[in-house]
């Protein structure tokens, strides 16, 4: 037995809720819908409502909503209208609701709540509800209706038929949980043609590629129990969610859950503070920051690690395993330090000091290179052999290197602001990734000097990596803000957007693999690569970059 959810014979009695919609009113509303591509056939109006999908009640602000130009699709079916990840809870008051309908009430809520998504779900009366949908009993009804979002919040009534008294819980918890669907701004599964669950003629309530978006990852067909948002349901339903409407329920409002880093992340947390997260990271250091500067992170060969970075002081400052120091020495404002662990043991950083001139300090000896640096730009260090190797912006604009392997202008211009990356290379050597002063990522060392001819964003600055596999991998961001990798292991945009001013960080992994760190576009840490991609819900100071190594 199929039950169709039509709600013709609902009468205005018998909901419990206003529905005196001035004439002209309900004239916008139909206007809309069809302007939003939905068949006048498929339009009904009760008592003053109006009706889509035979079941979904449509506001005049939310006819608005549907009409208004939306980009690209990459919003099962939705409308145009969701609602707002603000909401953190969403409450449903079933006080009328006794026997079979608080069961199954219950159960559709749980449907909901048990999923991550961006907001909870409960029955009132509970604490925190960010919005509250009435849920009412229709009398003489066998089925249910609501009706779509608008303004960012959900429909706020569902009707429940009292004619499925006699139905099992299930198949009620099926309706209620459809029902709820609808309000959050799901569309029916068959909407293209009802017939596919009703039974009967083909019957399409109209898409035109407004009203009625295909969610991606889900079917673009239909079949009878494909969906709990099908539009007539059958007695044998189960109440609960299939694989396509739990990826359809996460497509909109899913929270990906918080990657496991496996490495230690130093950033400059919007308080300020120095913080390290990852395995051994104790969190909030409570080492204030100069405003504008990054820090630098290394893992030591014996293990655990050691940051370096510009204190508020301005003077550059360490802490880690190796021990919490200042070691004395000023730094150029808004510059940051680089932090290498070297292979016999210790660790060494290069700077931009106070006099512009670069220094080296730490287990290998500390020193004036004697070298000047551009203004704004900070020098990198790698491991190379048992000693080390630096990259920088000269003061010429030219990318300069420094260390065991020798001393050279390159001759490449840099483009203001930007710094290199150095990164050794496990066939021997280092690779150095840079902004060319042409606005292109650029790469020059051992695995050859090359124009990738791919276009980064201003006053940013690429990171590099050498892969255990052998050749490299950069991450930089690209003149569109979106992430960016490229080298051995391939080139692609992640779709990742960042914080304007803001640099990834790159880190090889065993296997081949790697690791990134950014600043999203939101200001807070993000990670990506082969650990997983997700915000990890910490906020970074304004024009600061992580690191991880
Ligand atoms: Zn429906």
């Amino acid at each position: 037995m199929r039950s169709s959810e039509i709600v013709f014979a609902v009468g205005c009695s018998v909901l419990a809720f206003g529905c005196a919609a001035a004439p002209d009113e309900t004239e916008e509303i139909i206007d809309n819908l069809v302007h939003a591509g939905f068949p006048r056939n498929d339009i009904m109006v009760v008592d003053g409502k109006v009706y889509v999908g035979r079941d979904a009640e449509v506001s005049l602000t939310a006819s608005r909503e549907m009409i208004q130009t939306v980009g690209p699709g990459q919003e099962q079916y939705r409308t145009t209208n969701l609602i707002s990840a603000s909401l953190s809870k969403i409450c449903i008051n079933g006080s009328t609701f006794t026997g079979v309908f608080s069961q199954a009430l219950d159960l559709a809520i749980q449907n909901y709540d048990e999923q991550p998504l961006t907001f909870a779900m409960a029955r009132t009366p509970s604490s925190g509800c960010s919005f509250t949908i009435n849920a009412v009993l229709a009398p003489g009804v066998v089925g249910g209706s609501s009706g779509f979002p608008s303004g960012g919040l959900p429909f706020g009534t569902i009707n429940i038929g009292d004619g499925l008294a006699p139905f099992s819980v299930d198949t009620v918890e099926h309706v209620i949980t459809h029902e709820i669907g609808h309000t959050i701004g799901f569309r029916h599964s068959d909407y293209f043609n009802r017939s596919i669950s009703c039974g009967g003629a083909a019957v399409n309530e109209g898409d035109a590629g407004v009203g009625a978006i295909l969610i991606p990852g889900t079917p673009s067909g239909a079949v009878v129990g494909g969906s709990i948002m099908n539009s007539c349901f059958r007695t044998v339903e189960t109440g609960e969610f299939t694989g396509s409407d739990v990826t359809a329920l996460r497509a909109l409002y899913g929270v990906a859950p918080a990657p496991a880093i496996d490495a230690a992340v130093a950033f400059q947390a919007n308080t300020g503070i120095l913080w390290v997260v990852g395995p051994a990271g104790p969190g909030a250091t409570g080492l204030g920051m100069a405003a504008g500067t990054s820090p630098s992170i290394a893992r030591l060969a014996g293990g655990g690690f050691q940051a370096a970075f510009q204190a508020n002081t301005g003077h550059l400052w360490v802490t880690g395993s190796a021990g919490t120091g200042d070691t004395g020495l000023g730094m150029a404002a808004g510059t940051s330090p680089s932090i290498t662990a070297l292979s016999g043991g210790g660790y060494q950083v290069a700077f931009q000091a106070n006099t512009t001139h670069l220094w080296v300090t730490g287990s290998a000896g500390t020193g004036d290179t004697g070298l000047g640096m551009a203004a704004n730009t900070s020098p990198s260090i790698t491991a190379l052999g048992g000693s080390y190797q630096v990259a920088f912006q000269a003061n010429t604009t030219h990318l300069w290197v420094t260390g065991a392997a020798g001393t050279a202008d390159t001759g490449l211009g840099m483009a203001a602001n930007t710094s290199p990356s150095i990164s050794q290379l496990v066939t021997g050597g280092y690779q150095v990734a840079f902004q060319a002063n042409t606005a292109h990522l650029w790469v020059t060392g051992s695995a050859g000097t090359a124009d990738t001819g791919l276009g980064m964003a201003a006053n940013t600055s690429p990171s590099i990596t050498g892969l255990a596999t052998g050749g490299y991998q950069a991450a930089f961001q690209a003149n569109t803000t979106h992430l960016w990798v490229t080298g051995s292991a391939g080139t692609a945009d992640t779709g990742l957007g960042m914080r304007s001013g803001t640099s990834p960080s790159i880190r090889a992994r065993a296997g081949g693999s790697y690791n990134l760190v950014f600043q999203a576009n939101t200001g807070n840490l993000w990670t990506a690569g082969a650990t997983g991609t997700g915000d990890l819900g910490l906020g970074m100071a304004s024009g600061t970059s992580p690191a991880t190594n």
